[in-house]
């Protein structure tokens, strides 16, 4: 059975929880990872293979968020000893003016503006030429931003959990936390297995967090939506 107690338990092993995790342990304190799944699992939002890195994004905040974490990613794949962001340029193109679930693309490229991010600014015409397209609609438009990429996904999870155990994480597999109490000294934890008591509770739930923070009056109001990615191989 695992020791119940930490100044900080984390709830949710994917990407968020891993790294706030492995923060915390490298601040000195004790840390426990508590994960419903086993670690790496494909049910979660930090499933799959690859992610896009990207700075472009409509929300100017979001740009900038994206940009300060650049030496953070340095830094994690040097203590990795391994690459974990492939910088191979980020294309986007479509209908100017067409908002996505993703952003729109001249909002974007008016936030990269801003923040003096260089990209190139592409026709129809000029993205078939340099990236061997055929036959776009001639409405098509958009940008080739040299920076962005695609983060190994894996790989990042793997080396987030190995750094963490390093650094002094605890982590329990297959234990569902069922509710969160807090109380003036600090939280108990209730799982199917017993109570854990910890100073702070870091949620990192995914699309779940609402389940463990609604109960408690500060639900973020979630919405979860299905979203279909298609992946074409350069010919
Ligand atoms: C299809 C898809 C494409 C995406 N594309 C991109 C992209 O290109 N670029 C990008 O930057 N981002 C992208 N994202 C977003 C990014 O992948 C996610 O934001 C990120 O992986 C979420 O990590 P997380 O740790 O917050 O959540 P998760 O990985 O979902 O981790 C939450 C963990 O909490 C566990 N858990 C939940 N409830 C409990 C409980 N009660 N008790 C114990 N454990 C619990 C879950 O099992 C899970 O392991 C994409 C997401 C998806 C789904």
């Amino acid at each position: 059975m695992p020791e119940r107690h930490a100044d900080v338990l984390v709830v949710g092993g994917g990407a968020i929880g891993l790294a706030a995790a492995r923060e915390v342990a490298r601040r000195g304190r004790s840390v426990c990872v508590l994960e419903r799944f086993a670690l790496g699992h494909e049910r979660g939002g930090s499933a799959g293979w690859e992610r896009q890195w990207r700075i472009q994004y409509s929300q100017e905040r979001w740009a900038r968020l994206a940009l300060e974490t650049l030496p953070l990613w340095r830094q994690l794949e040097a203590e990795a000893e391994r690459p974990l962001v492939h910088a191979r340029g980020s294309l986007w193109f479509g209908q100017v003016g067409v908002a996505t679930s993703e952003g729109e693309l001249a909002l974007a490229a008016a936030v990269l503006d801003a923040l003096e991010v260089p990209y190139d600014w592409l026709t129809a015409l000029e993205i078939e030429r340099r990236f061997g397209f055929a036959a776009l609609p001639r409405d098509h438009e958009g940008f080739h931003q040299a920076d962005g990429g695609v983060i190994d996904v894996r790989a990042t999870l793997e080396a987030l959990a190995a750094l963490g155990v390093r650094s002094g994480v605890r982590v329990v597999e297959h234990l569902a936390v069922h509710a969160l109490e807090p109380d003036g000294a600090g939280v108990t934890v209730r799982t199917a297995r017993g109570d854990f008591r910890a100073e702070s509770v870091i949620v990192a739930c995914g699309a779940f967090t609402d389940a463990l923070l609604a109960p408690l009056g500060c639900g973020l109001g979630l919405r979860v939506f299905r979203m279909a990615s298609a992946h074409f191989a350069r010919r």
